[in-house]
C-alpha cells in the first residue's frame, strides 16, 4: 500500500525509499507487510490443498495469496510454515466462554459476582485462541458476561477469540434457560424478558429488543427442555409458534440471526418453521425436520462432543445432580448419529460444541467425532471455516484464506486431510493479523 510522505505515521513500520542516500521527501513509503509462508495451504473453500503458497498480510488484512515462497522486502516479516499445513483460523459456533461444567456449577452463582465470571472468562478465552479457534459464537451467559468480554478483546486488552454473542439465552418459565430453574420458591422471583424468560409473543419481542439494547450480536433461544438444567424433561417443546415467530420476525428488524436449542423434533420443527437460522444439538431430528430445514435453509450446529461427554460423565456418581443424569445418559449418545443422518441427507452443517459443557480448549475433539459420523476431513474443515462464516453471515469478511478477508490463520504439522485430529495440536494461531501462538 502507497501512501504520501507521512513520517507521524508510527503505528506501522514503514520503509523509506532511498536514491543515491538522500531521502527523496515525498516520495513514498511502503509498510511493511507480513508474508506467511504456507508448505500447504487449505484455505476453507477449495476442494484440493495448495502446496507452496504464500500468504501477504497487511493492517490485519489478507492482501494476496500468492503461488510460491513470496521474496519480501527487508523490512517485512516472514513466518515460515513451510513444513506445516496453514489453514483459516476454526469457528466454533456453539460455546459458552463464562461457564465450565463441574459438579459444583449449579452453586457458582451464589458465591461469584459477575467480575469473578469475567475473569474466569478470559482464561477460557485464551485457551480456546491457543487451541486455534479464532471466532466462536457465544450463546448463553449470564449477567452479558460475554458482551463485556467481547468488548475487552476487540479493544485488545483481554486475549481471546472474535466474539459474536446472544448475551443471555431465552426460555420460558422453567424452560431449559430460565435462569432460576430447581432453585427454591423463595429465591426464584418472577424472572421476564430482561432476564430471559418470557411467556407471550409481546415478551418474546421485549426480550430481543432487550438483548439489541444490551449490545448482543444474534439471538439464541431454547424451544425444547436440555440435558443440563434442573428440570424433568430433555426434549418437550416449551415455545409455542406464536412466540418463535414473534422472536424471529422482531430478530429480523435488528439484523439478528436466531439460533435455536432444541432436542425434540416438535420444538425443533416450530422454530424451522418459524424461520430461525440454526438448530443446536437436533438431537431427535427426524425425516420431517431435515425436510423442513433442507426447504428452508436451516444451519445445523451438532454438538457431538457436548452429548458424549455429558454421556460418559453421567455414569460418575455425583459429576451431575439426579435430576440431569438420566437425561445426559438418554441423549448424550444420540447426537452423533443424529449429525450421521443429517450428513448423508445433506442438511448444511456448520461447526459447534457447546464449549463450557466439557472443558474449554478441546473444541477441536468434535472434528474426530464428525469424522467417524461420516463426514470428509475437508468437509468437516469447511464446516468450522466458511460454513460457520456463512451461518454468521460474515462470510465476506470470514472463514477462508482470500484476498480481502480478515488475516485469522492457524497452522498444524502434518496432514488434517489424512489424520483429522492433528486439528488437536495446533502450533500457530493468527487473528487478524497478530501472532497469538508460535
Ligand atoms: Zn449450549
Amino acid at each position: 500500500m502507497r501512501k504520501p510522505c507521512n513520517f507521524l505515521a508510527t503505528r506501522r513500520a514503514v520503509r523509506a525509499i532511498v536514491a543515491g542516500g538522500i531521502f527523496l521527501c515525498c516520495t513514498v513509503l511502503i509498510e511493511a507487510k507480513t508474508i506467511v509462508q504456507c508448505g500447504t495451504l487449505i484455505d476453507g473453500v477449495s476442494e484440493q490443498p495448495r502446496k507452496e503458497v504464500s500468504v501477504v498480510i497487511d493492517n490485519g488484512k489478507i492482501v494476496d495469496v500468492v503461488a510460491g515462497f513470496a521474496n519480501a522486502d527487508a523490512s517485512d516479516t516472514i513466518i515460515d510454515q513451510r513444513n506445516a499445513t496453514v489453514l483459516p483460523g476454526l469457528m466454533d459456533m456453539h460455546t459458552h466462554l463464562t461457564q465450565e461444567f463441574s459438579p459444583t456449577v449449579y452453586s457458582e452463582q451464589l458465591f461469584m459476582n459477575p467480575a469473578d465470571f469475567a475473569l474466569r472468562a478470559t482464561v477460557y478465552a485464551r485457551r480456546t485462541l491457543e487451541a486455534g479457534f479464532t471466532t466462536v459464537r457465544d450463546v448463553g451467559d449470564i449477567d452479558n458476561v460475554s458482551i463485556a468480554l467481547r468488548n475487552a478483546i476487540n479493544k485488545g486488552l483481554v486475549v481471546g477469540p472474535r466474539i459474536f454473542t446472544s448475551a443471555k439465552s431465552i426460555a420460558t418459565t422453567g424452560g431449559h434457560a430460565d435462569p432460576t430453574n430447581g432453585w427454591a420458591l423463595r429465591f426464584q422471583g418472577d424472572p421476564g424478558p430482561k432476564e430471559g424468560v418470557i411467556n407471550s409473543p409481546d415478551d418474546a419481542r421485549k426480550a430481543v429488543r432487550q438483548r439489541y439494547k444490551d449490545g448482543a450480536d444474534l439471538i439464541k433461544i431454547t424451544i425444547t427442555g436440555g440435558v443440563l438444567s434442573l428440570a424433568a424433561n430433555g426434549q418437550n417443546p416449551q415455545f409455542t409458534e406464536d412466540e418463535v415467530r414473534a422472536i424471529v420476525e422482531t430478530a429480523k428488524d435488528y439484523g439478528f440471526i436466531v439460533a435455536v436449542h432444541a432436542h425434540g423434533a416438535e420444538g425443533m420443527k416450530r422454530a424451522i418453521r418459524a424461520g430461525v437460522t440454526s438448530i443446536e444439538h437436533g438431537t431427535y431430528m427426524d425425516d420431517e425436520a431435515m425436510n423442513l430445514m433442507k426447504e428452508r435453509g436451516t444451519w445445523y450446529v451438532p454438538t457431538i462432543i457436548a452429548g458424549r461427554y455429558t454421556a460418559d460423565k453421567a455414569k460418575e456418581a455425583g459429576f451431575y445432580p439426579e435430576i440431569v443424569r438420566p437425561k445426559a445418559l438418554a441423549i448424550g449418545p444420540v447426537i452423533q448419529s443424529t449429525f450421521a443422518k443429517a450428513y448423508q441427507a445433506g442438511v448444511k452443517i456448520a461447526f459447534g460444541t457447546d464449549a463450557g459443557v466439557y472443558p474449554h480448549g478441546q473444541n477441536a475433539q468434535e472434528f474426530v467425532y464428525m469424522h467417524e459420523g461420516g463426514m470428509p476431513p475437508m468437509q468437516c474443515i469447511q464446516a468450522a471455516t466458511i460454513q460457520a462464516a456463512r451461518l454468521l453471515k460474515k462470510e465476506a469478511d470470514l472463514g477462508s484464506v482470500e484476498k480481502g478477508k480478515a488475516a485469522d490463520l492457524i497452522a498444524v504439522k502434518g496432514d488434517p486431510l489424512a489424520d483429522i485430529a492433528v486439528l488437536k495440536q495446533v502450533a500457530f494461531v493468527m487473528k487478524a493479523g497478530v501472532v497469538y501462538k508460535q
